[in-house]
């Protein structure tokens, strides 16, 4: 694992920030973290980074726990950084190389890579919130980190910058790099992540994957009746049904595999001598997951 959390937990007094968090990061993913504001998700990355203390439990970076070595491969930005305003792209990064005790041989090429060399001459107040948010993460990348870690890195930015920004993420883990990256917003993680995790009051409430088109969060349910037919035995014998509940109108609700469509399932039933006389579909999306999530959990 990349990063695990071992009952990681942070008081503000009386405010439990984050309350027993365990979290697993693997090697290799985007991972979100994704949750309303006030969730934890700012205090959880704090924890990690070395910059907020725990008020219990640990973390381990890379298998080796949580020492100085390990923070060097480490690229953040928790808030947008400070650059000097009048000084361009090029000096400011020459300023974060010699803070950050690294070599200035990778300025061109993390230029490069956030899409910046070709304004790498201009002042740094004349770049839009985009162009400076970019700017940070050449910054974060000037060291060659392993993972990147990024606290809302879209807040603030108009359609375009947000969608650039995304996209380098993007190119980012395609490098090979891990990200974490902390969001209240749902589609960023869905457009973005591979796997996530949801924050609901500092506690962490699930963790799963995203695949590509957001659709191994897609859950089919099927709502269906044949007549006042008992269909219990046929439907736990049908292996396209994952479970099923009977409704008190004597329908029954069938959780059924992601890529399942209702004529599969007709079909499916027919061949066991069932007539449908009634059928309907529901794809429960993402967001709708997320919110049921956040509900149970009340
Ligand atoms: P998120 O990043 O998900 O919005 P935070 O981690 O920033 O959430 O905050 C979690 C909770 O901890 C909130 O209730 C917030 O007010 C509180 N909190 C965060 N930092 C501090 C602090 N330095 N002092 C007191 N309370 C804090
Ligand atoms: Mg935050």
């Amino acid at each position: 694992m990349m990063l695990e959390t071992h009952n990681l937990s942070k008081n503000f007094g009386s405010i439990r920030a984050v309350q027993q968090m365990n979290l697993q990061i693997p090697e290799g993913s985007v991972f979100g973290i994704l949750g309303p504001n006030g969730s934890g998700k700012s205090t959880t990355l704090g924890m990690v980074l070395g910059v907020v203390t725990p008020s219990e439990g640990s973390f381990s970076w890379f298998g080796k726990g949580d020492d100085h070595h390990v923070r060097r491969e480490i690229g953040a930005i928790l808030e947008r950084p400070i650059f000097y305003p009048a000084f361009t792209a090029v000096q400011n990064l020459k300023v974060t190389a010699k803070i950050k005790g690294v070599g200035q041989e990778r300025i061109d090429e993390c230029l490069k890579l956030v899409g910046l060399f070709d304004r790498r001459h201009s002042k740094f107040k004349t770049y839009s919130l985009g162009m400076k948010q970019r700017l940070a993460i050449a910054a974060a990348m000037l060291p060659d980190p392993k993972v990147l870690i990024l606290d809302e890195p879209t807040n603030g930015l108009d359609p375009t910058g947000i969608a650039e920004i995304r996209e380098l993420i993007k190119d980012i883990a395609r490098g090979g790099k891990t990200i974490v990256l902390a969001s209240h917003l749902l589609d960023e993680v869905q457009k973005v992540c591979t796997e996530f995790c949801v924050l609901r009051s500092g506690k962490l409430i699930y963790q799963g994957p995203v695949s590509e088109t957001g659709e191994s969060l897609q859950r089919t349910t099927v709502d269906l009746a044949a007549g006042d037919q008992a269909l219990d035995e046929v439907l736990k014998r049908i292996d396209l049904v994952e479970s099923f509940t009977k409704m008190p109108d004597g329908h029954y609700r069938a959780e059924v595999a992601g890529e399942c469509t209702a004529a599969d399932l007709n079909k499916v039933l027919f061949d066991q001598g069932i007539v449908l006389s009634y059928l309907h579909t529901h794809r429960q999306s993402l967001e709708e997951k997320f919110l049921e999530i956040l509900k149970n959990q009340a």
